[in-house]
């Protein structure tokens, strides 16, 4: 059915090289491409904004700043809130955790809710909402069931957080410069806590996943037992 094997955007399998895809994780300073055998660093203040490099993330500093303090401030004026209303510390560190951890499936669940093979435009229409249940366990990856998931405007997040909506267009610029089709949102909610994931989505003629009616399923299942190894290649099972 597929010219190629329903290969991921995220990763080229080691066994089939295929023509470089464009994953999803770009390095914020210089554009580099996550490879499945390196890792990116995290920006500890905001925990949202990778790089490839120790150098990129220092030559990156001055145009992050603003961003990153506004993000870490952000978390820890909800931490407060949370506390005040009783939610453990955890579920703001278990947050930033379940998105990293989860990053490539939520990437492909944005994807998939969005429709993006069908219709690349809704990009920059309409955002994914998560939401998401706490629930105490002493196995990390497994603190967290989905709840709901919402399709809502993008405007949601652009408008409310000038900052955060700045930030979504410059990373949207620089996928479309290279050819992308923009930058998916998905947005990560647990009670008052909520953290915003964007994605940057390679050309639609590049995109060779499987439009899956049954994503909210795959979602659901690999968040309810805590399986991080979610690869977007399989065009039958559920992985
Ligand atoms: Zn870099
Ligand atoms: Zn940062």
């Amino acid at each position: 059915m597929y010219a190629q094997p329903a290969a991921a955007n995220y990763y080229s399998s080691p066994s089939h090289p295929t023509p470089k895809q464009r994953g999803y994780r770009m390095c914020d300073s210089c554009g580099t491409i996550e490879q499945p055998n390196t890792r990116f660093r995290l920006c500890g203040g905001c925990m949202t904004t990778q790089y490839c490099s120790q150098e990129c993330q220092k030559s990156h500093w001055a145009s992050h700043k603003a961003i990153c303090q506004h993000t870490s401030s952000q978390i820890s004026t909800s931490k407060q809130h949370a506390m005040g209303t009783g939610i453990d510390e955890d579920v703001v560190r278990g947050l930033r955790k379940f998105t990293s951890a989860h990053s490539t499936l939520l990437g492909w669940a944005g994807f998939q809710a969005l429709q993006l093979k069908r219709m690349p435009s809704n990009v920059r229409q309409q955002a994914l909402l998560v939401e998401l249940n706490y629930r105490p366990s002493s196995d990390s990856l497994r603190r967290f069931s989905v709840k709901a998931t919402h399709l809502v405007p993008r405007t949601y997040v652009t408008d409310n957080d000038p900052l955060v909506g700045e930030d979504i267009r410059r990373r949207e610029e620089r996928c479309r410069k290279t050819g992308g089709i923009g930058t998916a949102v998905i947005i990560i909610q647990c009670g008052e806590i909520s953290q915003v994931m964007p994605v940057e989505v390679d050309s639609p003629s590049k995109i060779s996943w499987d439009s899956r009616d049954d994503w909210l399923d795959v979602l659901r299942h690999f968040v309810d037992t805590g399986r991080t190894d979610f690869k977007p290649v399989s065009t039958t099972s559920r992985g």
